[in-house]
């Protein structure tokens, strides 16, 4: 089987030391493939690449109108490849093709985005005490960029790092989830068609520690950006210590969604729904603990019970799955193991709460799962599952929704649902949380930021502040009547 390749310098190439890790079907946990595995002295080789390229050029010094051509032009090639890219989605990460096609217009819309942005105004000029000084404000690409991304969103996290990264005029290497790396070899495919310059933009397969960890801890990598979990957060933030390189993570979540008596229960419902079970909930900002205000907890949860039950869960591609399968047999494990705590420590199992007995039995499964009653401090309430399982409460007032919606060490996102807009303004105001929504969920904008409070990290991507993370601000002071200072009177 030929494996998937790094891609080194402008060129395909295998791992120095040849290994190869097989990715796999969460449907049935089948070979798709294998990809190179690299170590250390292959980190090595792409750092060295991407420091020759940013120090010697031309990538940092091409106009922004030609870095912007070909960033459009690798939009436009997502696009018309937009079928496979959906495809190998779905085969590798288990998600319904239905949302896979949304991540592949998505990474088209943001290449686009950043592509349109590159030849926008950055800088500024600042009036100050002298006349004769013209002060300005300069963004410079920050230099080598490492980017680390998980095995959720493969592709939307590649299009998120890169897009940016490589529109502000940095040299990019990406390193994949060893977990789904089938996409990103097309990605690259179609980066070598559009002809960077070599060492621009680099692909490196292999596992976190050490292909990941040799970014994050190099003195020659400037800057690293993380999607992930937060324990592998903090690890590469301690790693990144020693240059003092920039670090941006987009980590974990616990979010909340608040439900008020006076929406329409429909729409309540279909969105609570959707805030966790999209992409089997597996998403940093799915909204796994809903709050439900008393008067109509009761009819809401029996409702939202039934629904839960009925969702499609099966094979991702067929076109009517609402729900895949997790991510590998472990995770599956994992977020079972969760369920089972949930129950021990005393919550109320209303639906779901098992994997499957039928034919789904070869894949990760797990049914989708609502919990109420459970106690505050419970595991389920408190840790993020980055699974199918959703943890009601019931609120009184206001005050209480939020002070309980709050109550938890992250800060990604947040919903709420009312008819009454001042309500809806006053608790997202109040909501410590980077993303939040009033009366939908989870749609998500090239043009916006994206980040967490707390321990869901910090910086943010998407939006200008995405364009801002990739650039260092220069101050640049010019003289408009250069004279002598007067200070030393002997210059000979
Ligand atoms: P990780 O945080 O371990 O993986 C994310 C990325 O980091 C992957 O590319 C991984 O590589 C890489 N990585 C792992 N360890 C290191 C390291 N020591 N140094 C550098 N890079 C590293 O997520 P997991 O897959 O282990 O999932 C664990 C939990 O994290 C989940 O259960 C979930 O709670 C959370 N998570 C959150 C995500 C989010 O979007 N915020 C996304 C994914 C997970 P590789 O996979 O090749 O080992």
């Amino acid at each position: 089987m030929k494996p998937l390749q790094n891609y080194l310098d402008g060129k395909f190439q295998e791992a120095r030391e040849g290994g190869t890790r097989e990715y796999l079907n969460p449907l049935d946990n089948s070979v798709l493939g294998v990809a190179t595995e690299s170590k250390q002295e292959d980190a090595d080789a792409a750092i060295a690449a991407a420091r020759k390229a940013f120090d010697e050029g031309p990538w940092p010094w091409t106009p922004a109108v030609e870095r912007a051509a070909k960033l459009f032009k690798l939009a436009d090639l997502i696009d018309s490849n937009a079928e496979e890219f959906a495809r190998r989605e779905t085969l590798n990460n288990g998600k319904p093709l239905r949302e896979a096609k949304y991540d592949a217009a998505d990474a088209a819309a943001c290449f686009r985005y950043y592509a349109g942005l590159a030849t926008k105004p950055h800088g500024q000029t600042y009036e100050v005490g002298d006349p004769n000084v013209l002060a300005q404000s300069v963004r410079e690409p920050i230099g080598v960029c490492g980017q680390i991304i998980p095995w959720n969103y493969p592709l939307l996290m590649a299009s998120w790092k890169l897009a940016p990264g490589l529109a502000a005029g940095n040299c990019c290497i990406l390193k994949p989830s060893e977990l789904t790396p089938w996409s990103a070899q097309l990605l690259f495919e179609l980066i070598d068609e559009v002809g960077f310059p070599p060492g621009a933009a680099q692909l490196l397969y292999g596992a976190g520690d050490p292909a990941g960890m040799a970014l994050a801890a190099s003195d020659w990598v400037d800057k690293i950006a993380f999607t992930g979990g937060t324990a592998t957060g903090r690890k590469i933030m301690q790693a990144a210590v020693g240059n003092l390189k920039r670090v941006t993570l987009e980590l974990g979540g616990k979010s909340p969604v608040i439900v008020f008596a006076d929406v329409d229960p429909d729409v309540a419902l279909e969105h609570a729904m959707w805030a966790i079970f999209a992409g089997q909930g597996e998403v940093c900002n799915a909204g796994s603990r809903l709050f439900l205000e008393r008067s109509i907890a009761e009819e809401f949860l029996s409702r939202l019970a039934v629904a839960s039950g009925n969702v499609v869960v099966g094979d991702g591609m067929n076109e009517d799955t609402e729900m895949g399968p997790l991510i590998t047999r472990a995770h599956q494990k994992k977020v079972l193991d969760l369920i089972e705590s949930g129950k021990q420590e005393g919550a109320e199992l209303l639906c779901g709460g098992s994997a499957y007995t039928d034919a789904r039995a070869s894949g990760n499964f797990v049914q989708p799962t609502v919990f109420a009653n459970a106690p505050a401090h419970a595991r389920i309430v408190r840790e993020e599952i980055f699974g199918p399982v959703l943890v009601a409460e019931v609120f009184d007032t206001e005050d209480e929704a939020v002070a309980r919606a709050n109550d938890t060490i992250y800060g990604l996102a947040g919903a709420v649902f009312t008819k009454d807009g001042a309500r809806a303004q006053r608790v997202i105001r109040r909501m410590r949380a980077g993303i939040t929504w009033i009366n939908t969920f989870h749609l998500t904008f090239a043009e916006a930021p994206w980040g967490g409070y707390k321990q869901s990290g910090f910086g943010r991507e998407l939006g200008t502040y995405g364009y801002e993370s990739y650039t260092e601000v220069k101050q640049i002071n010019t003289h408009l009547n250069p004279q002598r200072i007067g200070w030393f009177k002997n210059l000979s």
